[in-house]
């Protein structure tokens, strides 16, 4: 997939191409391959010798073309929920209140298959599918890097064609990808896509994984990116090899988890991004609920809620009857409150605030170990360890829910 290949030049200009892959899936001459640019991000590369100028790839890329097909079983009112999976231990697992679980359970219920985004063996973010309960398991929790989708849309669309049932997770502009590949509706299809603030590269992110396995001298066989051992308000990164948890730093300590919240890193699609919207093509919206007892005193538990938005039938449908089976509680919350609270993440642009660090982080990338990238950018400095500190004795006595609300003044929740 890198850079050797015979790649003569990109598909459209860098800065408006998502890496969504719906060229990559399409084109027949297999003319296109996936690389990786200087900042680590992927793109689709295309081979000209093998190209036939057929003109497939541009006429569905999304960012060529805005408008694609309307879905017919739009609801006229969104519906919003705060849920939770009644299961605690999936909702422990997973990065919020594991909605997406019951979703994946719902799918395999029905004959069906459940895409997402998985580690692989090589801790590598790519989409890959299930066709069990139990294998799904491998979809849960949020990675903050791009995934690689590879060939999912082409495999999403074999499986709706056998008359599967299928659950599509991902971005909101992978989502965009997959129905700009598929070109029309699907009774069958059920996409889920997540409020999202932006995505770090996949190189950046094994920079930091080298880091990590040099500094801490271990091999690393897990990496969790927002685990719950000190509850659902103050999650961490957690490093594992083989069984043992080797390393576990919250958003205040963690390199990668810093320079995901600074917001600085993203792909430069996420900075004018067109699916960062209230109305999306999604069946459903997820995010996180950190304010539950704004809403629901009862569900203020810290293991963990969503925030879930149905736009279309289906839907809605589907989360009300996982709520009648008893899989998932849920409590209806009119969408403007719902949406008010995230509305940096939702609907509005996060604008890029130090370009220059940006532009030092990346030169520094290419040239520095990553040990020294990392030790220079996100050092663990008195500060950070105080604020540490800090954090861990408020867990301990047991107040750190109050001190963050007061802090907040119930107002801007950011995902850490
Ligand atoms: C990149 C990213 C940014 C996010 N930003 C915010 C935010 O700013 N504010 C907020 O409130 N919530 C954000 N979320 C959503 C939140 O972190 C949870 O993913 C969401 O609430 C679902 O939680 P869950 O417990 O139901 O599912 P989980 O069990 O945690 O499952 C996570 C689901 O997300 C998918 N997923 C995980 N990583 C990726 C990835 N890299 N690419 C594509 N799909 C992925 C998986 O396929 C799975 O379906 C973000 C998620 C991601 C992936
Ligand atoms: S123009 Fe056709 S052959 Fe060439 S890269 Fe695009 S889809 Fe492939
Ligand atoms: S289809 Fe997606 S990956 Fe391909 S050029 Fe367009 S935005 Fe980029
Ligand atoms: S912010 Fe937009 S462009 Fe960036 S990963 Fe999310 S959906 Fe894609």
């Amino acid at each position: 997939m890198m850079m050797e290949k015979r790649i003569n030049s990109y598909l459209i200009r860098k800065e408006n191409c998502y890496g969504c892959m719906a060229c990559y899936n399409i084109c027949p001459s297999g003319a296109i391959d996936i690389v990786e640019d200087e900042e680590g991000f992927i793109f689709p590369g295309i081979d000209r010798k093998k190209c036939t100028n057929c003109g497939m790839c541009y006429r569905i890329c999304p960012s060529l073309n805005r408008e694609d097909f309307d879905r017919s079983d739009r609801i006229e009112e969104q519906k919003g929920y705060i849920a939770q999976n009644t299961d605690t231990n999936i909702r422990i697992m997973s990065t919020s209140g594991g909605i997406f679980g019951a979703l994946a359970m719902w799918c395999i219920w029905q004959g069906g298959v459940v895409f997402g985004a998985l580690l692989d063996d090589k801790q590598s973010v790519v989409h890959s599918f299930a066709e069990t309960v139990k294998d799904c398991e491998k979809f849960r929790g949020s990675k903050y890097v791009q995934s690689n989708v590879g060939k999912s849309y082409e495999l999403v669309k074999n499986f709706l064609q056998q008359d599967r049932y299928v659950l599509f997770s991902g971005t909101p502009c992978q989502i965009a990808g997959l129905f700009s590949f598929l070109g029309r509706e699907y009774d069958k299809l059920l996409t889920v896509d997540v409020v999202c603030r932006g995505i770090l590269s996949p190189g950046v992110f094994r920079n930091y994984l080298e880091f990590q396995r040099q500094s801490l001298k271990k091999t690393i066989t897990r990496v969790q990116f927002r685990e719950k051992r000190w509850g659902y308000k103050y999650t961490a990164m957690t490093i594992y090899s083989d069984r043992k948890c080797i390393y576990a730093r919250g958003p205040e300590s963690d390199g990668l988890l810093r320079a995901f919240f600074e917001n600085i890193y993203n792909r430069s699609t996420c900075y004018h991004c067109q699916y960062r919207e209230q109305n999306r093509k999604s069946d459903l919206t997820l995010w996180d609920c950190f304010n539950v007892n704004l809403y629901n005193k009862k569900m203020d538990d810290d293991k963990g809620t969503n925030k879930v938005l149905a736009h279309s039938i289906k839907g809605k449908k589907v989360i009300e009857e996982l709520a009648q089976k008893n899989i998932i509680s849920l409590y209806e919350v009119p969408v403007t409150k719902l949406i008010s609270e995230n509305t940096e993440s939702m609907y509005e642009d996060l604008p890029l605030t130090n370009t220059e660090k940006r532009i030092r982080f990346f030169y520094d990338y290419a040239r520095k170990t990553p040990i020294d990238l990392w030790r220079k950018y996100y050092p663990d400095s008195l500060k950070v360890k105080m604020k540490r500190l800090t954090r861990k004795f408020l867990i301990m006595i047991g107040i750190y829910q109050i001190a963050r609300r007061i802090k907040n003044g119930h107002a801007v929740v950011k995902g850490k």
